[in-house]
């Protein structure tokens, strides 16, 4: 597990986006950086599950939360434009965000790959992000010291059997987050990326139906990590893919 050790306040007065807010690791994360003093800004396509979010960050005491319901398969680039102008307006300036939504879509043999599917799994986990991310640059190139922080996987830089569009869309994820580490170096921003590894989510169960789920790492126990990179401790940190364990 990726150790670090925490202040209590270590993000009070920064502004985080978390993508795919609702469930599993973002849902995690949210919380987290709320306990740790940080508005959270929760997007997400299930507005319910995002209310349940913000129910329990007003419940913990936490600062109150935004919620944006977006569903990345469909939203176009005005969308992410809008928002980062909102995100603007409402906060000032972004200081850091967790793209974490993303979509497994099939486990397939790469001939049945449907193209459909793979439609769906390169829009949200790929063009999604690349619109999202341009959307809320203005926001993060006012922050003092801003993170950006994509979600990549153990077959985000080696191709493994039957991983298909979701490997792919993943390799992309990578490339995307070095392109833009590599041109905002020496600035305000730095953008790295995550691979959480085995965790207990409703993604990987629906990846490794008859595992048994106890042996996995909560989506809590992953926490030191990306509090890590969004903390002014990793602010020398660019165009890395950490292990969260
Ligand atoms: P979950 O499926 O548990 O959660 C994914 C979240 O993303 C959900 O809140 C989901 O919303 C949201 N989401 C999915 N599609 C869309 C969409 N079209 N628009 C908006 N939101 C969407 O997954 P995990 O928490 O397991 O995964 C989080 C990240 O970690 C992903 O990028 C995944 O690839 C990566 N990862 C996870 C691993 C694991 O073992 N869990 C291992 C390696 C990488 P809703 O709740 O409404 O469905």
């Amino acid at each position: 597990m990726f150790e670090y050790q925490y202040e209590e306040n270590c993000l009070t007065g920064k502004t985080i986006l978390i993508t795919g807010a609702g469930d599993g690791i973002g849902k995690q994360a949210a919380l987290t950086y709320s306990q740790l003093g940080a508005t959270v800004i929760l997007l997400g396509r299930t507005v319910n599950k995002l209310e349940q979010v913000y129910d329990e960050i007003i419940a913990q005491g936490g600062p109150e939360p935004a919620i944006v319901p977006l569903d990345l398969k469909g939203a176009t680039k005005q969308h992410y434009i809008d928002m980062g102008q909102t995100i603007v307006e409402q906060f000032g300036q972004l200081d850091g965000a967790l793209l974490n939504a993303s979509m497994l879509g099939e486990l397939t043999p790469f001939s049945q790959i449907h193209e459909q599917i793979f439609d769906e799994v390169m829009q949200v986990n790929v063009k999604a992000q690349f619109l999202l991310a341009q959307g809320i640059l203005p926001a993060l190139k006012l922050a003092p010291k801003a993170s950006l922080v994509f979600t990549s996987s153990g077959v985000g830089n080696k191709g493994r059997a039957f991983w298909g569009a979701y490997s792919m869309s993943k390799f992309a994820t990578e490339s995307m987050m070095q392109i833009i580490a590599d041109e905002y170096e020496a600035s305000n921003l730095r953008c790295n990326a995550i691979n959480p590894g085995a965790t207990r989510t409703s993604m990987r169960a629906s990846a490794y139906p008859a595992e048994d789920k106890e042996t996995l790492a909560t989506p809590l126990d992953i926490m030191p990590l990306y509090v890590y990179l969004m903390s002014d401790d990793s602010a020398d940190i660019n165009g890395e893919v950490l292990k969260a364990q």
